[in-house]
């Protein structure tokens, strides 16, 4: 059911984003300051409605087992690369310093490019959002200690961190931690639950280290 109404809803939403655009753009008419800001209002709630729905289809397919893997040879310092320069503007806004940190010699892992792409944006993207102005975060990744036929990838930042009795519980739908702190930020808490799915569709696992204050380190295996 949430599969297909979320597939719905995504259709007139995409022709109410055109319109809007169009409106903004000036191509149906002059529009005052006033107006633009409105329609602006609009639009930024219309991302927020698209990407929404874009997690409940992911989620459906992630709890229905429909979710479809393209395995190929990845490696991942390009992945990495490629996500920290889509995520550089929105921490240059908060003045914060992405990192690489990654052996000339790492193995090239068995993966599925999008999703493993997927999962590095919702750790990078949680971690500027946790982690106030100037901050740091740095991507590393090395070999399993545990598993030398798996990479275990790291994302460690300055942020906030977590509470311990959350550490376990914030990787389940909807779940998200109540406090003064991140009362500003807006999510839906599915981002972390789909990650997680992401990650058992490779077979590997992801768990978290924090300290309240200091930050959160997630690290996953491939
Ligand atoms: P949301 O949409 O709320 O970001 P997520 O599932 O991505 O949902 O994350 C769940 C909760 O885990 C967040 O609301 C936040 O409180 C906490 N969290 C996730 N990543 C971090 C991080 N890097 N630092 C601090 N808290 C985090």
């Amino acid at each position: 059911f949430v599969s297909v109404a979320s597939h719905e809803l995504r259709t007139p939403l995409a022709a109410i984003k055109n319109a809007v655009q169009l409106m903004l753009q000036g191509k149906t008419g002059l529009i005052n300051e006033n107006q633009a800001k409105f329609l602006s209002v609009a639009d930024r709630n219309i991302n927020r409605l698209t990407s929404i729905l874009n997690s409940l289809l992911d989620l459906s397919r992630i709890e229905s087992k429909k979710i479809e893997m393209k395995f190929e040879e990845l490696v991942l310092r390009s992945s990495i690369e490629f996500i920290l320069s889509s995520l550089k503007p929105q921490a240059d806004g908060k003045s914060i310093q992405l990192k690489m940190e990654i052996p000339e010699e790492l193995p090239s892992v068995y993966g599925d490019r999008e999703k493993a792409e997927q999962i590095l944006t919702n750790l990078v993207g949680n971690a500027i959002k946790f982690t106030p102005e100037g901050g740091k975060i740095s991507v590393s990744a090395k070999p399993f200690e545990e598993n030398g036929d798996m990479v275990a990838i790291s994302v460690r930042d300055s942020g906030i961190g977590i509470p311990e009795d959350q550490l376990d519980r914030i990787f389940e739908k909807f779940h998200q931690v109540e406090d003064p702190l991140r009362r500003s930020i807006t999510g839906t808490g599915l981002g972390l639950a789909i990650t997680k799915g992401l990650v058992e569709a490779h077979h590997g696992k992801i768990w978290v280290e924090s300290e309240v204050g200091k930050g959160s380190t997630f690290t996953f295996t491939l």
